[in-house]
């Protein structure tokens, strides 16, 4: 069995209590390793070597070019060990392998894409009613902690990394205790590339026991959370105590709304893939499928016949389209709301329960479809995080928009239709941070990713990204001599 270490200050640490956790396999309950659990203790010694790397260290001052060149570095490093990495990744957190190798493939473009932008983060000067040389210098924040998930582990680590680095800061990233790995072994890449010690810290722990130092210690300058909206309100709470800047990326109840004019093979394809890649631990899942009534019993039986094409496994094995969920504990939550949408009264029209012919310890459940579900239910209004979907019929385009922003979430909205008044129509009247057309899920690391509402707060990715780690500072040369003769 593995024993991973913690990568603190450019050293390979354990905890100082020498308290480890177990990392399981979801899809066998096989342990993979075992990590190192941080305590608040642990935690504050990274946040030192992140604040020394940044205050003393050499980063701050290295030049965007040479920045770039570490990142180039780090999203080489990624494609050399690229099937390693994808199969890792499959075994830590469950996802169909072919999943994790489009996951492990984005990550490297994404310190890329980051790389190159190094050299276009900018100032600007102003034309001022003063005779002043007015101008803006784009400075880092210094040190961010960034606290991760578990349903994307390495794409959601280079989310972070790519940008915080590129921009000149230092981190501390905490991945999800239940799916460490990948980060660990980016530390390992990132070591490769000889990034000065301190500037990336990766560090393991749960969220109460190590996650909370990062937002509440004022020896850290920015926090970026992606997680749930119950830990994103508190970590606000925390980081409010020093006014720290913030970034969240949170939950979402999405809708995916058919309408009768739509393709109808593309609909049925993107309502499933909306609602079953990565076992719906998706937080863009087009979890709430809103479907006009007019075609609402043909497009439930096409769902249903493709259903049995979905095969659960081990993400391992070929063929694979749905593995396992995260935890055992994770598919007792999810258990929980399929129970709570029969005692509302949908009609479950397949799945519910753990595939019975699968010979395996893994935490399987079958792709979940309720019908008639009405916009009250908890099944439509609560993140389930899980392959159920729900779906809500309607009559009028009013009547889905307004359904579609009965929400206190704002993340993602799919619309399928010919018809691109409507279409444009739909996308401007959404109260949500992305919206498809005619397509579900595929984003890009151009373009910015996050949440209106209760999903949270700024942008992840693209140019928006950047602006997330850094700060902006105002600077007047005075190019009159004369006192200014005030007194
Ligand atoms: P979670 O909120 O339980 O945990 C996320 C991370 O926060 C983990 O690293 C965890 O250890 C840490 N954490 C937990 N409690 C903490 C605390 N008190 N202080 C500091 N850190 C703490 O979420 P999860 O179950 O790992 O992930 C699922 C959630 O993430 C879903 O709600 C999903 O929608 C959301 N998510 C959002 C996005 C997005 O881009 N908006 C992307 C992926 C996942």
């Amino acid at each position: 069995m593995k024993q991973y270490r913690a990568w603190v200050g450019g050293e390979w640490v354990v905890a100082t209590s020498g308290q480890e956790r177990q990392i399981f396999d979801p899809g066998n309950g096989e342990v993979l390793g075992v990590v190192p659990e941080f305590s608040r203790e642990d935690m504050d010694h990274a946040i030192d070597a992140a604040r020394y790397a940044f205050d003393q260290g050499p980063w701050r001052k290295t030049s965007a070019l040479e920045r770039g060149k570490f990142l180039f570095a780090v999203a080489a490093g990624i494609r050399v060990k690229a099937s390693e990495l994808a199969e890792l990744e499959t075994k830590n957190c469950g996802k169909p392998l072919a999943e994790a190798e489009f996951d492990i493939a984005d990550a490297a473009n994404c310190f890329e894409f980051y790389a190159g932008l190094a050299t276009k983060i900018h100032g600007e000067t102003m034309s001022v009613p003063a005779n002043s040389l007015s101008f803006i210098l784009r400075e880092p924040i210094g040190v961010c902690g960034q606290i991760i998930p578990w349903n994307f582990p390495l794409l959601m680590a280079a989310w972070k990394l790519a940008p915080a680095l590129a921009a000149g800061n230092t981190c501390v990233l905490k991945p999800s205790e239940l799916t460490p790995l990948t980060a660990l072994a980016l530390a390992e890449i990132i070591e490769e590339t000889g990034i000065p010690p301190g500037v990336v810290n990766i560090v393991t722990g749960t969220g109460p026991g190590a996650g909370e130092e990062l937002a509440l210690s004022e020896k850290v300058d920015k926090v970026a959370f992606t997680g749930g909206t119950a830990t994103g309100k508190r970590i606000m709470q925390q980081a409010a105590r020093s006014i720290k800047k913030i970034s969240l990326e949170l939950g979402g109840k999405n809708p995916n709304i058919v309408f009768a004019d739509a393709d109808f093979e593309s609909a049925v394809d993107g309502a499933l893939f909306g609602a079953f890649a990565n076992q719906g631990q998706v937080c863009s899942a087009g979890s709430r499928l809103l479907v006009e009534r007019s075609i609402h019993a043909s497009f439930v039986e096409a769902l249903l016949e493709k259903i049995p094409r979905i095969k659960i496994g081990h993400g391992m094995e070929p063929g694979v389209k749905m593995g396992p969920l995260v935890s055992s504990a994770h598919r007792d939550k999810v258990e929980a709301y399929i129970q709570i949408g029969r005692e509302e009264g949908a009609t479950l029209l397949c799945g519910g329960q753990r595939p019975n012919d699968l010979n395996s310890k893994g935490f399987f459940l079958e792709p979940t479809i309720f019908d008639h579900v009405t916009p009250s239910m908890r099944i439509a209004r609560e993140e389930i995080f899980g392959p159920v979907l729900a779906i809500i019929p309607f009559d009028t385009e009013e009547e889905a928009l307004q359904i579609a922003n009965d929400t206190e979430y704002g993340l993602a909205a799919g619309v399928w239709t010919k018809d691109l008044n409507r279409a444009l129509r739909m996308v401007r009247e959404i109260k949500a941070g992305i919206a498809w057309v005619n397509t579900y899920h595929p984003t890009f690391n151009e373009m910015p990713w996050g949440g209106y509402k209760q999903s949270g707060i700024g942008r992840e990715l693209g140019l928006y990204g950047i602006e997330a780690y850094l700060e902006t500072k105002q600077v007047n040369i005075n190019l009159d001599e004369a006192p200014i003769g005030w007194y």
